[in-house]
């Protein structure tokens, strides 16, 4: 891949480019190990000013009509659209995932998600009533909630950059955000394109800087009105602490550890098939990717071998060829901690069918593994690993495949492969995740929810749940009597009659 070798400035507060006074950091392409481009990191002293010129174009943007900020939104997901090229050739540069993905998946979702909620700006009704005192009326006001800082991962940058902004956006608040500092252009591009489309100069602000310091500042900023958060769980917990200290409201979408349970009736092929694209999906770094496949024991050598064979047909290499299916994972750091996890499962003498072996040459490759006989101990078993590796294991009977399914801290995704639809309609009642998909496993759609349970989080990304987390609900209730003095009063100011 051609790198540009450029210098890019950290940040964009109030609507210019702004340098850090920060370390010196460089974004690394991981498929090739080449510098993208360097730039010198924000501090937490360029959070406060972000997050000061984000209050000071809350007024403006928060009064805007639905109708004026859905209008933004809309030219902004045109804009997207233009520059879809651009947005996903940066994407890989940053991430070494496949081109063919960025171009079908990572792109296409975000602009579709920007449309949505240019929509959804215009659905803020909420339930009020007249009826319910025969003295006074009552309104309901949905108003932005204010400032948000929003922190968000390197796996899909412009993905998650989007569905933390637009809602926030359509909501009226304004908005700071830190992207991973090993995957910030996107999140760079996209604010500069707002600017583009109309969005007032301060309403999106991005500073690029580490978690340690800039993220933490963001997290515990007391001028800061919801802080959401998508990242791993140990993380997203330190954000939660750092966020209490101020009281702030807080959204954290984190860790998953999905399994994909295969009943004795369900469809082989589909199953296999399914398995591999739901492990593989971005190199396996996806929160609600497939890790624990728990399959029925009549299928279960099939399935095993059925799965190998797949994945051999998985093609890994250079990201920007079309062809390619697997491109690099997001960094050699990240790599090797992959890599170190499948050591440790062979060392306990776990069966590694099939990868589990560091390709030589440069890029922070790692090939599709399968481990099969996976005991609920181990720990690939039971930690996330967030690369192309899934484990196999058995189950008895149906509550047993269940209780194995809830057998974990996470409840992010899961998915059920059954022909029955009672056997369906249990998996999605009784395991407990954000979602459950029945004969599938990773399609979302924009007006659909997505967020987890238990480790995995709470609060919802996508959908017009994820509107509410930007808005609070006032009550507004007037006396429709024009009495001065109202019945209740007589509870405290004695009747004089
Ligand atoms: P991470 O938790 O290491 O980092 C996430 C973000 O938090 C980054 O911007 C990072 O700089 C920042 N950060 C780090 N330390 C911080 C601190 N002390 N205070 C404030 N911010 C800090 O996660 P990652 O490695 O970038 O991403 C992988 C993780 O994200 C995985 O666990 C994955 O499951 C999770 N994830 C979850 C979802 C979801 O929707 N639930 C989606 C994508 C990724």
């Amino acid at each position: 891949m051609t790198t540009t070798d450029t210098t890019t400035a950290a940040s964009w507060v109030g609507g210019v480019p702004r340098a850090g006074s920060g370390n010196t950091h460089s974004v690394i392409d991981p498929a090739t190990g080449t510098t993208v481009t360097t730039m010198t990191l924000a501090t937490p002293a360029d959070v406060d000013l972000a997050v000061a010129t984000a209050r000071a174009a809350l007024r403006e943007w928060a009064s805007a009509t639905p109708a004026d900020r859905s209008a933004v939104l809309h030219r902004l997901a045109a804009l997207m659209d233009r520059d879809a090229e651009l947005f996903a050739v940066e994407e890989v540069s940053q991430t070494g995932k496949p081109i063919r993905l960025a171009r079908e998946f990572d792109v296409p979702g975000s602009i579709d998600n920007t449309s949505f909620f240019a929509g959804a700006a215009r659905n803020l009704e909420g339930k009020a009533s007249a009826e319910y005192s025969g003295d006074h009326t009552s309104s309901i006001r949905r108003e932005p909630i204010g400032v948000v800082g929003s922190i968000t991962p390197w796996n899909y940058p412009l993905q998650m950059a989007v569905w933390k902004v637009m809602p926030a956006l359509a909501a009226g608040c304004t908005v700071v955000i830190k992207p991973a500092e090993i995957t910030p252009l996107t999140t760079l591009r996209l604010a500069r394109l707002a600017v583009e489309a109309g969005l007032p100069l301060g309403v999106l602000n991005v500073v690029t800087g580490a978690g340690s310091d800039v993220g933490a500042a963001l997290a515990g900023h007391p001028d800061v009105d919801i802080v959401t958060f998508t990242g791993s769980t140990a993380v997203g917990r330190a954000v939660m602490a750092a966020a209490a200290t101020n009281g702030t409201r807080v959204q954290l979408e984190l860790g998953g550890k999905a399994p994909f349970v295969v009943f004795d009736d369900a469809d082989l092929d589909a199953a296999v098939e399914g398995a591999v694209a739901a492990s593989l999906i971005n190199g396996g770094q996806d929160c609600t990717a497939a890790t624990r496949a728990i399959v029925a024991r009549n299928l279960y050598e099939q399935f095993v071998s059925g799965v190998a064979d797949v994945m051999a047909t998985v093609s890994m290499g250079d990201p920007m060829d079309p062809d390619t299916d697997m491109g690099s994972l997001s960094s050699t750091r990240h790599r090797d901690k992959v890599a170190g996890m499948v050591e440790r499962a062979r060392a306990a003498g776990l069966r590694v069918v099939t990868g589990g072996v560091v390709p030589t040459g440069p890029g922070a490759y790692y090939p599709p593994t399968l481990i099969a006989d996976v005991g609920e101990d181990a720990e690939i078993y039971r930690d996330e690993v967030f690369g192309p590796v899934l484990t196999v294991s058995t189950f008895d009977d149906d509550d047993d495949a269940i209780r194995r399914a809830n057998d974990t801290p996470y409840g992010l995704a899961a998915s059920a492969w059954t022909r029955d639809v009672y056997r369906a309609q249990r998996a999605g009642r009784e395991i407990h995740a954000g979602c459950v998909w029945i004969n599938d496993h990773i399609p979302i759609i924009s007006e659909m929810p997505h967020g987890g349970v238990g480790a995995s989080g709470f609060g919802k990304d996508m959908s017009t749940y994820s509107l509410d987390e930007y808005l609070t609900i006032k009550h507004v209730m007037s006396d429709i009597t024009a009495e001065a003095r109202k019945p209740w009063h007589r509870i405290i100011v004695a009747d004089k009659n």
